[in-house]
């Protein structure tokens, strides 16, 4: 299995934007059901199993021909059960690096490979299983535990089992099921059942589920960080800019982000 995740990183902010009218949910879902490229080959491939080794080969994408690619010359390796957060600006192409191993559009050139499978040989719905994506566009701010630990599914289901399994590594089953709705129990605004002390603990429960997931290894885990907390859980860095893929050590990373005195301190 493996798993990609943008954790919310203000909820306050995603709420706004949110009620705003941000179209970004709506626009992942119609992408999927509607981008005519995004249908399996007759031969495509069923996986039973997955380690989750994923290969990106010089991968180069242009959502319009005329502008420069978003992703540009993409080379990454990342082996079964390893953590790697992509960091970098805004624009820098991190949520289409992630949409083009889902298969939500094809690179021009390059391509990517599933323990060793192109992606695109691979049937849809079970690529779609074994990646689990969850982005901070489609993150459902208002909705249940469930629906916030990261397992939705970009065809728009839950999967319970895979929900439960990744509590149950991450060791949050208990608290979970210590909450008066369990699963369905709601942390957003509307409608709310969590108090604010719980939400916090929510918050701090999937942040442990993630850090759990990550030490673990037995799931490959492509995180799209915000926190530099989260940042430093996972086993490598890269960042993208300019769709420039550059692998990075967590020192550059620190000195970059003006902390390197956290970590050159005596504690
Ligand atoms: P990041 O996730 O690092 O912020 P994105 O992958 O979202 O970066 O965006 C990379 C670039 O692609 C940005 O310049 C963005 O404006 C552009 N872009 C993103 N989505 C689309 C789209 N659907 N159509 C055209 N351009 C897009
Ligand atoms: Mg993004």
């Amino acid at each position: 299995l493996a798993l990609v995740v943008e954790p919310i990183q203000d909820l306050g902010k995603a709420y706004n934007e949110y009620k705003q009218g941000e179209p970004a949910l709506e626009r992942i879902f119609d992408l999927m059901r509607f981008n005519p490229e995004v249908t399996d080959k007759p031969s495509a491939t069923h996986l039973q199993h997955v380690n989750g080794d994923i290969k990106f080969h010089d991968v180069t994408f242009r959502y319009v021909d005329s502008m420069p690619p978003v992703v540009d010359g993409v080379n990454l390796h990342i082996r079964p059960g390893e953590s790697i957060a992509f960091v970098g600006p805004s624009g820098g192409g991190k949520s289409t690096l992630a949409k083009l191993l889902l298969r939500l559009y094809h690179p021009q050139s390059g391509y990517m490979l599933l323990d060793n499978h192109d992606v695109q040989d691979i049937q849809l719905q079970c690529l779609r299983t074994h990646i689990a994506f969850v982005s901070q566009d489609a993150m459902l701010f208002s909705g249940t535990i469930a629906e916030n630990i990261a397992y939705r599914d970009p065809l728009g289901d839950i999967n319970m089992a895979r929900v439960e399994y990744a509590a149950k590594i991450a060791h949050a089953e208990e608290f979970i099921k210590m909450l008066p709705e369990g699963y369905d129990s709601n942390v957003g605004q509307r409608g709310s059942s969590l108090s604010g002390g719980q939400k916090q603990r929510s918050e701090l429960l999937l942040k442990e589920a993630l850090r759990n997931l990550m030490t673990n290894h037995t799931v490959t885990v492509l995180i799209i960080a915000h926190q530099q907390e989260m940042v430093l859980m996972a086993d490598r860095i890269v960042s993208l800019e300019g769709g420039k893929l550059q692998e990075i050590t967590k020192l550059d990373f620190l000195s970059q982000n003006g902390h390197l005195q956290k970590i050159t301190s005596p504690n």
